[in-house]
């Protein structure tokens, strides 16, 4: 029996062993409520001080109370666009956004439709890129915030952020971006950016699952968001609950190391990406890349073979982790919305793969990889 490869690391990647081993203690030894005053308490505050300062050095925050912890990155979008829009209503009701960002972002966005916001829908062009002069062109006087995502989780294209960013604090709209995909895989300066808001997530950078954090710009006046929850005073307020503090640690030492290697982590994505890509044009049938040549994530790999029935082929995968043009929408069977707004036609959208590659993958699971796709290939022609 062959064995499992997994290369679906943009979906979640494993915790490294290292982090694991720095969330230990904090299970049942240091547990203490991190807003308890006494020493159980202190040593709990600054367990998740010292991991709020590594997570605002991987991102070059202007201080570490930029960052406010959360338990996913889709909390976060769900704070930084209800929050934000709800604060901030008597200046204007109109969003702009794109078409291909994640679930996580649609949803939100379409709940404040239907509170009577209005959203502009930016259309990238066929590599999945939005251009900053087109937020501008999108920007009215009713425009308060836009969000577009650092880098595409299916398709790894990078977006133009800091150039958006630099468009929307000119005519003084704010500017929020989910860089779940982004964080910890590529250089991402929020100040030398000079952005507002940003999500982040713990489990697509070998963090822990639910963890995450919103960075929110210090700046004077203070940005106003409305907090989502509410309770107690955790988080300034923001978002009242109890400190996960092994998460909240586990996702500080994931920072630390992204930081560390973040070079190393890169070339060894690229490398192996373009092995595999290699490895895919040599099995004789037609497959085509997507994504922007250029302006991409290192470790992802989205390719459709046309004239396949995408359904058969993904079936025949048995022994390889990976996600589907249409697995998004798991089982729906619907093309993914990010192909289709790029213009990639149904059938192929469906026939596409996303090899997402991680720090543990080898250039032995990336030939292993093909070789299971060359069977399948076989096998349903
Ligand atoms: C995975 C992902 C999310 C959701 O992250 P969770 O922490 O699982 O909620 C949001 N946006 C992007 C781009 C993602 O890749």
């Amino acid at each position: 029996m062959p064995k499992l490869i997994y290369l679906d690391f943009a979906s979640t990647t494993p915790a490294d062993p290292r982090v694991v081993q720095a969330m230990q203690p904090f299970w049942s030894e240091t547990f203490g409520n991190a807003a308890s005053n006494h020493a159980l308490g202190w040593q709990a505050k600054q367990a998740v001080d010292e991991a709020r300062q590594q997570l605002a050095d991987l991102i070059n925050a202007e201080q570490p109370e930029a960052l406010f912890f959360t338990a996913s990155a889709t909390e976060s979008n769900n704070l930084a666009l209800k929050g934000f829009a709800q604060a901030n209503v008597a200046h204007g009701r109109h969003l702009i956004s794109q078409t291909t960002e994640h679930s996580s972002v649609l949803g939100p966005l379409r709940a404040l439709e239907a509170q009577g916001f209005t959203i502009t829908w930016l259309n990238p062009d066929e590599h999945g890129r939005i251009s900053a002069s087109q937020v501008e062109q999108a920007i009215t006087p009713q425009t308060i915030l836009a969000t577009i995502m650092a880098a595409n989780n299916e398709i790894g294209t990078v977006q133009p952020i800091a150039e958006i960013a630099a468009v929307c604090r000119r005519r003084g709209v704010a500017f929020h971006t989910d860089a779940a995909q982004a964080v910890g895989k590529i250089p991402l300066d929020v100040c030398a950016a000079d952005i507002d808001l940003l999500t982040l997530s713990g489990h697509k950078m070998y963090g822990p699952k639910g963890s995450a954090a919103l960075y929110v710009a210090q700046r004077k006046p203070a940005l106003k968001i409305s907090p989502q929850l509410h309770g107690g005073s955790h988080e300034r307020g923001l978002r009242p609950s109890t400190l996960a503090v092994p998460l909240i640690v586990g996702l500080g030492e994931a920072a630390r190391l992204a930081q560390s290697q973040i070079q190393d982590d890169m070339v060894h994505g690229a490398a192996l990406r373009e092995r595999l890509w290699k490895n895919l044009q040599q099995l004789g049938v037609s497959v085509r890349r997507f994504g922007d040549p250029q302006y991409h994530l290192p470790g992802i790999l989205s390719v459709g073979f046309a004239g396949i029935d995408g359904e058969m082929l993904f079936k025949s995968l048995s022994y390889l982790c990976l996600s589907s043009g249409a697995a998004c929408a798991s089982g729906s069977g619907k093309a993914s919305h990010v192909l289709t707004a790029i213009g990639v036609p149904e059938a192929l959208a469906r026939a596409s793969l996303r090899f997402s590659l991680g720090r543990p993958t080898t250039a032995d699971d990336v030939d292993a990889a093909a070789e299971q796709v060359k069977v399948a290939l076989q096998q349903i022609r």
